[in-house]
């Protein structure tokens, strides 16, 4: 199979481990992207890493909770997590299951562990929205683990497609203001792959099993090690041991990011707009 062309190879510029952290009632987590050493990368405001066979790490769950401006990606490896919202929404994610959330507005959810051990593992990434759809209608994307394409990428490499296209095969997450590409790759020791970015998108991979060669000039990324990408129009990728990563590109807003918390807005007008409606109960 031949590579596609890379006229302009991106590269590492910047890579780290995440940050120890906790959020919901107590969930331990490794927060890649709203570190302050890696406070954004525009569309992407935070990306949190969790995975553990200790129920004390996850038990406690995310109870109840406001969102508004932004959309929530979560994608479970493994585990089963509950949610359900303020509207009446309700869904169950097992492994291999993504949940795109569109805050817009305002919606109030609880996100449960429904198992009381075994291991839970998976990401949450929140996706900015432009300030023409900060306030647009909540939106859920579902997505059962059947409904993820798998594309063959040569010997030994292979993707999951979430967002976006790669090689013809559309993810079934469409229509997102920031066209994101999300994909699942995993590589065998010594195959390689090359994936296209769009030019112009901000892109990362976060490795969470084995060691990959990432770009051109190579750097090389251990386990739980996020790269940030330069520009340029694709990445090559080598499996230096059997591995696994997300690679994940968006197109920059470029507007001013206004944050408390929960909360994603552009102004601080907006920000207070939404403490307002969130305590007054118009979310
Ligand atoms: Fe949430």
């Amino acid at each position: 199979m031949s590579a596609p062309l890379q006229s302009n190879p991106r590269r590492v510029v910047w890579h780290g481990p995440g940050l120890p952290a906790s959020d919901g009632a107590g969930v331990k987590l490794s927060r890649l992207i709203g570190q302050p050493a890696l406070p954004d990368l525009d569309p992407f405001l935070m990306l949190d890493a969790f995975g553990s066979d200790d129920p004390g790490a996850y038990i406690a769950g995310f109870p109840d909770h406001p969102h508004r401006g932004f959309e929530t990606v979560t994608y479970l490896l493994a585990g089963r997590l509950r949610h359900r919202d303020n509207a009446g929404n309700e869904g169950l994610l097992t492994a291999g299951a993504v949940q795109w959330m569109t805050a817009g507005r305002g919606i109030v959810h609880s996100e449960m562990p429904e198992q009381e051990d075994g291991l839970m593992q998976g990401f949450q990434l929140w996706v900015n929205l432009p300030a023409k759809d900060k306030m647009t209608a909540p939106r859920y994307q579902d997505i059962a683990p059947e409904r993820i394409p798998t594309v063959e990428l040569g010997a030994g490499a292979r993707a999951k497609v979430i967002a976006g296209t790669l090689n013809g095969v559309a993810g079934p997450v469409q229509g997102a203001a920031t066209e994101p590409f999300f994909i699942d790759l995993t590589l065998d020791a010594g195959a390689a792959a090359t994936l296209p970015i769009a030019p112009g998108h901000n892109a990362f991979a976060y490795v969470y099993d084995g060691t990959v060669d990432v770009g051109q000039p190579a750097q090389r990324l251990a386990r739980d090690t996020l790269g940030v990408l330069s520009p340029g129009d694709a990445v090559s990728i080598v499996g230096v041991q059997p591995a696994r990563l997300i690679l994940v590109a968006g197109k920059p807003l470029r507007e001013p990011v206004a944050k408390y918390g929960p909360f994603v807005m552009n102004t601080q007008a907006e920000l207070h707009q939404a403490v307002l409606d969130y305590q007054a109960g118009r979310f």
